[in-house]
């Protein structure tokens, strides 16, 4: 062909699907006689440092002399800013290479005029992808210094090609991110570049789990395809695969870590950096939702999440939580002080009701002070059945109901006849006094409503101030033969 055109060259070339700029110059070069690409671009005058950073406008201008489409070649040109597009997904521009070609060693071989395939893709620029994934092979790398000069690609094919199975399906996966675009599911909703940052964290969890560590920091960081692949293996499979791992992560730790929240460090660091790039919204979203799930929060919040209602409690934060002491939280779920911690970690659906119900009972001394009279008459109160005290057992002292306390002393001011006189009228606690037996029956007369003459001292709070009549109590006794069954089964104060 004639080069009729001085601005255009006279051999075309057609560039390949995902073809890296500089070997599609290359073979453009070699086709228009040009003994190099490093010729071709002194004559050209094009800048070599453009073409291999794909800088904006030169596939325009490649275009302008070729002749040819380069939609394919615009799709891998490197535009600004620190998160850039790459085919059809999304990578950090600081993970793409630019000073180096980064070629399959393999791929370098084949016959490309009957295999429609780049020699050199584009997508191998990533650095993530560490083996090419038709060949699982690594990636072999050569300086675009040494590149330019190359005379025909075969000059690459000394680099080693050995197979590396283990590390291909994590590189087939991201491959085709790049090439073809997101899948369905979880993976999916992160860019191409959050999804490895994941896989890594993953591994790294896997990694420290099966060494028995809890090391904060990915060895080798982002960059090492170990975790990568150790991650992908398990992320591959989707949410559920993700959650239950993360929960055979917590119960593995958790006996070796005394702050809950550290089982999920190396996510918080995750966090702390990415927290606000919307990219990372899913990835973080899961994990919220399980740490939610799978730790005591506490007041801190973890990953911008408060924990109300927690899901999970440790001791401590169960006694934070429903004001108790840890003794009595250790009493409830069952956790004597010598048992191993592994078992530190609880659920709320397991053991929240009864910690709920412990934290509404209230110390003998709490309830005469809501009361307003002595241990004794409580005592008295106790026995009469209006109130049923919990432990008292093996070292556990008695606590009644909160509520059921409030709600007898709202039954016994209830009973106080504002219009009488107090003359004759005595303090409860004075007539229980006087009678040498069964004194509880006082106390049951009046709040079973046997009682008409009875009265409060102005001002005067609690059973304290109540004043009844001897004379009454001694008749509505003799009247009803008070005892103990029959007021426990009428109370209608009872517990349980
Ligand atoms: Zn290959």
């Amino acid at each position: 062909m004639a080069w009729t055109d001085p601005g255009r060259l006279p051999r075309l070339v057609a560039p390949i699907d995902d073809e890296l700029t500089a070997s599609y110059l290359m073979r453009t070069s070699w086709a228009n006689g040009f003994a190099s690409l490093d010729q071709f671009y002194n004559v050209t005058g094009w800048k070599h440092t453009a073409i291999a950073k794909s800088a904006a406008g030169v596939t325009a201008l490649i275009a302008a002399r070729t002749g040819t489409g380069v939609r394919s070649l615009d799709r891998y040109a490197i535009s600004t800013g620190r998160v850039v597009q790459l085919g059809s997904d999304r990578v950090k521009r600081s993970q793409l290479e630019t000073k180096s070609v980064r070629y399959c060693p393999v791929c370098v071989r084949l016959d490309h005029s009957s295999n429609p395939m780049p020699v050199v893709s584009a997508v191998f620029q990533w650095r993530v992808i560490s083996h090419c994934p038709l060949h699982s092979c690594r990636i072999a790398s050569v300086p675009g210094r040494v590149f330019r000069h190359l005379r025909c690609f075969d000059d690459l094919v000394s680099a080693g090609s050995e197979e590396d199975p283990g590390a291909l399906p994590v590189n087939v996966y991201l491959y085709n991110r790049i090439k073809w675009g997101p899948s369905d599911g979880f993976l999916g909703k992160l860019p191409a570049y959050v999804a490895t940052e994941f896989f890594s964290l993953i591994g790294h969890i896997r990694i420290r789990m099966e060494a028995g560590s809890i090391k904060d920091a990915i060895q080798g960081g982002f960059s090492n395809e170990l975790p990568r692949q150790l991650g992908f293996d398990v992320a591959i499979h989707g949410n559920d695969a993700i959650w239950e791992f993360l929960t055979q992560h917590v119960q593995s730790v958790s006996d070796r870590i005394s702050i809950p929240k550290r089982i999920y460090s190396p996510f918080i660091r995750w966090y702390e950096i990415n927290g606000q790039n919307p990219d990372y919204k899913e990835a973080f979203a899961l994990l919220k939702k399980h740490a939610h799930r799978h730790i005591p929060l506490g007041t801190e919040p973890l990953f911008a999440v408060q924990a109300s209602p927690a899901h999970v409690h440790n001791i401590t934060s169960a006694s934070r939580h429903y004001g108790l002491s840890s003794e009595r939280v250790r009493r409830v779920v069952g956790r004597p002080k010598h048992v191993a911690s592994r078992a530190r970690l609880f659920r709320t659906s397991d053991f929240g009701g009864s910690l709920q119900e412990e934290a509404a009972l209230i110390s003998i001394r709490e309830a005469t002070q809501i009361l307003g009279c002595s241990t004794q008459l409580v005592d008295l109160i106790i026995e009469a059945g209006l109130l049923q005290p919990s432990g008292g057992r093996q070292g556990s002292p008695r606590r009644v109901h909160r509520e059921h306390v409030s709600s007898l002393l709202a039954t016994i001011a209830a009973k106080v006849n504002t219009g009488l006189e107090f003359e004759g009228l005595h303090p409860i606690e004075e007539v229980c006094r006087t009678f040498s037996r069964r004194r509880y029956q006082v106390v049951a007369a009046l709040a079973n409503g046997s009682l008409k003459h009875v009265a409060a001292r102005p001002g005067s709070q609690g059973l304290g101030g109540i004043l009844i009549d001897r004379k009454e109590v001694e008749w509505a006794v003799a009247q009803h033969a008070f005892n103990r069954v029959l007021e426990r089964s009428n109370c209608p104060l009872r517990t349980r």
